[in-house]
């Protein structure tokens, strides 16, 4: 996957720069040790034209998780959502998914920096996962410890755990993990949040050990405007085993069905789930077509 050329503008730290030319400082943390910050977000091109989900959440998570790591944040989240609509014209994306960093400056020790930089990059993407339902697998690596790092903030050094779960499921057939978290309850997948659907509720864990979606808290909104019952609940291997459909949520992933979990069948046709009533209302949702039937 080719992710810029030759033409390709980034923001970084105020300006627009070819992102073939933006130099990488090779002391600095967020290189030797992950400290550092980033985000995910994605533009879709709207008949109101190209306007980017909930930009506003996802620069406010961007600045609490710097906040978490005390990774200086003296960005203003206003003038940065501007840049991020002007980096997409510069670069001619109507829509695109969008990745801003915070990175620290050249510093060895680990302790925490008085130096950091952003960069804001855009390119255009298919949903993460593909269209297709997915297989996932149960995988042996948990998610991270809320007492080892604070999960509820998108730190770049806390990827390596995601990294190693989902290369792990792909390698046995998989197309996708789902991780157990430090109770031994399922939390979510490598890189989004867990669904399941049971006797026409819908249940998700509770935040606390799991990474706190802003697709997640969409999904619970869209169930109480549709009258769907939502129940944030501990979910344990055996509620996913014996759930009748479940579904992924997750900014680049968007909403996607599961159809086999290790080696069980959900035997309910996606199209009949509350799951799919909730991927086309989301779909209706950022492209601003609230009136419209869209098909997946
Ligand atoms: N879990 C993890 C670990 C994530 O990194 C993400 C974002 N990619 C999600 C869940 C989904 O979060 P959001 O809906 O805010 O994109």
């Amino acid at each position: 996957m080719q992710y810029y050329n030759q033409n390709t503008l980034i923001y970084l730290n105020g300006k627009f720069v070819k992102a073939t030319e933006a130099g990488i400082d090779l002391f600095g943390q967020s290189l030797h040790y992950g400290y550092g910050a980033f985000e995910g977000l994605r533009a879709y091109s709207t008949h109101n034209g190209t306007r980017i989900f909930k930009a506003e959440a996802h620069f406010d998570r961007l600045q609490k998780s710097c906040e978490a790591i005390q990774l200086p944040y003296t960005w203003n989240n206003r003038q940065l959502i501007e840049s991020t609509y002007e980096l997409l014209e510069v670069n001619n994306l109507r829509s695109a998914y969008i990745r801003p960093l915070v990175y620290s400056g050249s510093n060895m020790h680990l302790t925490s920096s008085e130096e950091a930089h952003i960069m804001i990059a855009a390119w255009e993407w298919g949903p993460y996962l593909g269209h297709n339902l997915l297989r996932v697998n149960l995988s042996e690596f948990e998610r991270p410890n809320p007492k080892s790092f604070h999960i509820e903030a998108k730190i770049s050094g806390q990827y390596i755990n995601s990294i190693l779960a989902s290369s792990d499921a792909l390698k046995k057939g998989f197309d996708e993990a789902l991780l157990l978290d430090q109770e031994g309850y399922v939390a979510q997948a490598s890189s989004e949040n867990l669904f399941i659907e049971k006797d026409f509720k819908i249940y998700t864990p509770p935040l606390g050990n799991i990474f706190p979606g802003i697709t997640r808290q969409t999904v619970i909104d869209i169930c109480k405007q549709l009258g769907f019952d939502i129940i944030e609940k501990k979910l344990t291997i055996e509620d996913i085993y014996s759930a009748d459909s479940a579904f992924l949520s997750g900014t680049a992933a968007e909403i996607i069905g599961i159809q086999q979990v290790d080696h069980i069948i959900y035997k309910e046709d996606w199209e009949n789930t509350i799951g799919s009533s909730i991927q086309k209302k989301y779909k209706n949702l950022v492209l601003e077509q609230e009136n419209y039937e869209v098909i997946i």
